[in-house]
């Protein structure tokens, strides 16, 4: 028996309660639990704008240490400290041999099933299935993955801290240093500043981008992004983004705009912030019923491009653990990302928080 916060319904608390996890079986990982970020892309799923089928153990961002390994596992064995990956891959699909393993079918499959690679769940509850948001499932003392999903980092590093790697900071960082491949002196906005809204701020200033222009609608967290390096900062509630981003930028528009909430009207915005032959990338995850609207005239006669950007188009194994050494060497902040921590009873009250924009992250600490 293990406690996990689970969803039983949408827009209803999660329950916390014990639950049944059974052993991993091949090519997966039994990992204890040291902290897991409550993160939007969570709250999504709480509230129906993101597909999972219940009851549904949520989480997907965390970091803990490997208990024991299925059988066939190599990669990573008892004792050892790793970051869990919400986008484990088979290795053998077109996406894993063409280098983009974060787009695998299987896992893209999986994820939809709410199941391991397998189609089946570890978790049980009196018997019947208990699903992995995820294949990740980190709102558990113990859960169960992939073994490509369990990212070995250094021996050094902070578990409860080096936990919002796995999300937020590979997936604002990317989309800025690859999905877009921003280039030095390149001018940037940012429209959201949450988690990965403040790792790609991040990610521009390790790129050297002349501008970063922060935008949100709190000045808490713009502040926040100042401190991590932005060099203006808008509040959309006070004044018009589009117009402040091209006064900052003479006139242009920036090279690169992000969109890091998961709102079609701000993604909008975002592409009407860029330049001529400048690039919009989309990393908030919308409704799958929401379209965007935007004017194919500008696309075609300024030569724009809209990009999706999932998981920071990264490739988590090599990635992840360089991710880990620039956090530990100062170069990315992960202290600003994290509010509190809190215990795993305390979820529902983090949710809160996190809706009314008071805390970044909250960490789920697991007392290890
Ligand atoms: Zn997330
Ligand atoms: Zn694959």
């Amino acid at each position: 028996m293990v406690k996990a916060a689970v969803m039983y319904q949408v827009r209803a608390p999660l329950v916390i309660e014990d639950v049944d996890l059974l052993e991993p079986g091949p090519g997966e990982v039994l990992v204890r639990m040291v902290g897991a970020g409550i993160c939007h892309s969570d709250w999504s799923v709480l509230q129906g704008k993101i597909p999972i089928p219940v009851p549904a153990v949520l989480g997907h961002e965390g970091a803990g240490i490997v208990e024991r390994v299925g059988p066939g596992v190599t990669s990573v064995g008892p004792g050892d400290k790793v970051i869990i990956s919400w986008r484990p891959h088979c290795g053998r699909c077109f996406y894993c041999v063409t280098g983009r393993p974060n787009l695998c079918d299987a896992a893209t499959r999986a994820r939809f099933q709410g199941t391991l690679f397998d189609g089946t769940t570890r978790f049980k509850k009196n018997g019947r299935p208990v699903h992995h948001m995820a294949m990740a499932a980190t709102f558990a003392e113990y859960t169960v993955i992939p073994e490509t999903g369990a990212i070995k980092v250094r021996p050094d590093a902070p578990l409860e801290k080096v936990a919002v790697v796995g999300c937020a900071v590979i997936t604002g960082v990317g989309a800025v240093t690859t999905t877009a491949n921003v280039e030095v002196g390149a001018t940037v906005a940012i429209f959201g500043c949450g988690g990965v809204g403040l790792s790609a701020v991040q990610g521009a200033v390790l790129r050297g981008a002349s501008k970063v222009i922060a935008v949100d609608v709190l000045d808490s967290k713009l502040e926040l992004a100042g401190q991590l390096g932005a060099t203006h900062l808008v509040n959309a509630r006070r004044e018009d983004p589009v117009a402040r981003i091209r006064e900052l930028t003479g006139g242009a528009g920036v090279d690169y705009a992000f969109e890091v909430i998961g709102n079609p009207e701000v993604m909008a915005r975002a592409f009407e912030s860029t330049r001529r032959g400048g690039t919009c990338v989309i990393v908030g995850v919308a409704e799958p019923e929401a379209k965007l609207s935007v004017s194919p005239f500008d696309l075609v006669l300024q030569e724009k491009r809209i990009l999706g950007s999932l998981y920071g188009s990264l490739r988590p194994p090599v990635d992840i653990p360089r991710l880990v050494d620039l956090a530990l060497e100062g170069r990315i902040k992960l202290e600003p990302l994290i509010t509190r921590r809190v215990s795993l009873s305390e979820v529902n009250d983090a949710f809160e928080r996190l809706v009314r924009g008071e805390a970044v992250r909250s960490i789920v600490t697991f007392g290890g």
